[in-house]
């Protein structure tokens, strides 16, 4: 019955069927079940003309309509009418349909409007409300609390507005029973959480009597939504966690070796404990699946090393892939001197790599001779086989989606380790749901001798005396980062602005050295650059974002942020993490204009009152929401979420997740009498569109 299409339901039919289809993919009656209200109205909350103000979202009015007009424009013509209440008047303005509205718009006649007000040309109107006369209201089919549906301008057009959704959705539900939305959770779990039935928050969110219906409707359906992730999430793991790997034993010459003779300073305890873990998969005899977080500059890189020089010494190969060209040419550099003097062979490829070279580098994989390859996601490509893979490192992984990480599984029999580095720190919601197939191992502690970096937001007006602070550091032998926003790489104007800058940085320092850097260059021109700037040869680095992530200069002190209030959280967060990453103290420096969003506002003030990252990720999430969050947009997980919002359940996130381990532990195969229903609702339901089962 769930499966019936769409359109035989009463008050649908073709039309609307067609533009369900096409404007919200609403196919069949269960579509349309889980197509939730995003409000409810409150029948008894009238506002009235004179409240309304700059804060004023939707609102509820009642009032009467006058002096209905059309007015012509440069193209068609709008409609514009008064309402008025015995506090004031308001003008309502229609652009669309102008001609069809106008016929039914009865002047003099009470109505109830709801709508959104705007300021505009110095006074409130409202665009589009929608009205309903006074009686209509009053002998509404529904309680006191009208559910609002999201309605798009062609639904509107063809008469599918809010009230007509609800409506529909009415008739939708007078035809339900327990059969045919039966409860797909254990009764004991219900009991446990006390959680509503299903086919009861059905009824309650798209018909509720009152407010305690909606919330008990709320919990359930969040419950529900966030434990079927849980368990798909959670049956990975499981999978991982039974999967043969390859063995290392103790004892580790090299990595002994390379610890005591070669490493520069000593680990700290939280790098100790990581390696620790680390080593207990290695030799586990199990493939690992693990997530290294720790805040930029924590020294994961080192502890990525020495996890390499174990598999190393077990006979096997390491590869370690960085989301850009730059980032892997710097692990390159950088890993390269450390594992010369041991007598190890690495190479670098990319997708710049000539086909000739890209040859050399795979036959040599193949024959053992290369212990170590560093890359971009070309490593990913099929021609691309070793000898005996042990261990894959994933830098910076939040830039490489899930199904490549999946891809690398394939490169022997037995997958190699997996270690992903992440330096963007996630809040724990986030972290159990797009990485809750993993273990997790967290470097929570800096290197010592590290003073906080010190963050300050300048307006433009300060530009001289910045300008001045800068050329002080200079003078003292550091270097200095500016960056210019480049949201997308293509838009011009934002390169436009980064070559004014650059020549504006040019004229202001005429005595210095300076390197640019962006994503439009060469891959051999970007190498340039920053070989010159690593290298101490120029002292400003002026760039694009395309050095947000994992760069290493620790002679660099100053981060000049240029129009800081374009860049996200945790971009920020990123680029001010390439300074401070060596003894001296370093700065941030955030620089605006005067105008502001409030927003951006908040942004800015995270910024200068903590460095702690993982604040900030929190932050970051309530401001934007999940889906918005840098590097998940793409993320199946985050879109498949219809009602639970991963920034404000978290406590339900947690018991659905712990409801899903202990189903998992106590009846892996779904065989229990108990959990019948749950095991059909996932074969009914869930076997087409699941997430996870696309990618193990
Ligand atoms: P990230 O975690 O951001 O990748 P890196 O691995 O790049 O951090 O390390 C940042 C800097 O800290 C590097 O210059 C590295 O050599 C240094 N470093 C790492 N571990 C330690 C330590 N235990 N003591 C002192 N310096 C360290
Ligand atoms: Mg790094």
């Amino acid at each position: 019955m769930l499966s019936t299409e769409i359109t035989y339901l009463k008050g649908v039919g073709p039309g609307k069927a067609s533009v369900l289809n096409k404007e919200l993919e609403i196919f069949t009656y269960g579509d349309l079940l889980h197509y939730y209200p995003y409000r409810y109205l409150d029948k008894g909350s009238f506002t009235t003309i004179a409240q309304i103000n700059n804060t004023a979202t939707y609102i509820l009015l009642r009032g009467f309509l006058s002096q209905v007009k059309e007015i012509p424009m440069k193209r068609g013509k709008r409609l514009v009418a008064l309402f008025s209440d015995n506090t004031g008047i308001i003008e309502l303005v229609w652009f669309k349909n102008v001609k069809w509205i106008k016929d039914v718009l009865k002047p003099g006649t009470e109505y109830v409007l709801f709508g959104k007000p705007t300021y505009f040309n110095s006074k409130y109107n409202i665009a589009h409300p929608e009205l309903e006369s006074i009686e209509k209201w009053e002998k509404g089919e529904s309680g006191s609390l009208r559910p609002m549906y999201n309605t798009s301008e062609k639904m509107k057009n063809i008469g599918l507005d809010s009230k007509n959704m609800h409506h529909i959705m009415l008739n939708l539900l007078s035809q339900l029973n327990s059969q045919i939305v039966y409860e797909n959770l254990p009764h004991e779990v219900l009991a446990k959480y006390k959680l509503t039935s299903r086919l009861q928050s059905l009824k309650y969110i798209h018909n509720p009597q009152n407010t305690k219906e909606i919330s008990e409707a709320h919990r359930r359906l969040k419950f529900e939504e966030l434990f079927f992730l849980q368990l798909e999430i959670i049956k990975l793991k499981l999978k991982h966690t039974k999967q043969k790997g390859w063995k290392t034993e103790p004892p580790y010459d090299i990595a002994d070796r390379f610890i005591k003779k070669f490493l520069p300073f000593a680990l700290t305890n939280a790098q100790n404990r990581v390696l620790d873990e680390i080593t207990q998969d290695l030799e586990s005899g199990l493939q690992m699946n693990r997530l290294l977080q720790g805040d930029v500059g924590s020294g994961k890189t080192i502890v990525a090393l020495i996890s390499i020089l174990k598999i190393i010494e077990g006979g096997m190969q390491a590869c370690m892939m960085a989301p850009t060209e730059i980032l892997a040419q710097q692990h390159f550099i950088s890993l390269s001197e450390l594992l010369f003097p041991l007598g190890i062979n690495i190479e670098l490829l990319t997708g710049s790599t000539t086909a000739a070279k890209k040859k050399k580098l795979v036959a040599q994989l193949q024959e053992g001779l290369i212990h170590v390859i560093v890359g971009t996601h070309a490593l990913t490509e099929d021609y691309v086989q070793f000898k005996k893979l042990g261990l894959v490192i994933i830098d910076e992984q939040h830039r490489f989606g899930v199904n490549q990480r999946a891809k690398l599984w394939e490169k022997n029999e037995i997958p190699p380790h997996i270690l992903i580095m992440s330096a963007t720190p996630i809040p724990r919601t986030l972290a159990m749901t797009f990485y809750g197939d993993l273990e997790v191992s967290v470097i929570d502690e800096l290197p010592p001798g590290r003073k906080p970096i010190s963050t300050a937001h300048r307006y433009e007006s300060s530009r001289l005396a910045v300008f001045g602070f800068i050329r002080k550091e200079i003078e003292v032998g550091r270097q200095i980062y500016i960056v210019y926003p480049l949201i997308e790489e293509s838009e011009k104007s934002d390169l436009n602005n980064l070559m004014e800058g650059y020549e504006s940085i040019c004229r202001a320092f005429p005595e210095y050295k300076i390197s640019i850097l962006h994503g439009k260059m060469k891959p051999d021109a970007k190498a340039y650059e920053m070989k010159n700037f690593v290298e101490g040869k120029t002292h400003i680095m002026v760039s694009t974002t395309v050095i947000e992530v994992g760069v290493n200069v620790p002679n660099a002190s100053v981060m000049l942020i240029e129009n800081a209030n374009r860049f996200g959280l945790s971009q920020l967060h990123q680029l001010r993490g390439r300074v401070g990453r060596g003894a001296e103290q370093s700065y941030c420096i955030l620089m605006t204009n005067h105008n502001l969003t409030e927003e951006a506002k908040i942004r800015l003030d995270t910024m200068v009152n903590t460095n702690d990252g993982f604040e900030i990720a929190e932050v970051d999430l309530k401001l934007r929401g999940p889906g918005d969050l840098s590097g998940t947009k793409q993320s199946g997980e985050i879109s498949s979420l219809k009602i639970a919002d991963l920034a404000k359940d978290g406590v339900i996130l947690e018991e659905a997740r712990k409801t899903a381990i202990s189903l998992m532990e106590e009846d892996p195969f779904l065989q229990k009498e108990e959990n019948k229903n749950l095991s059909r609702f996932l074969k009914e339901e869930k076997s087409e569109n699941s997430y996870y089962s696309k990618i193990s």
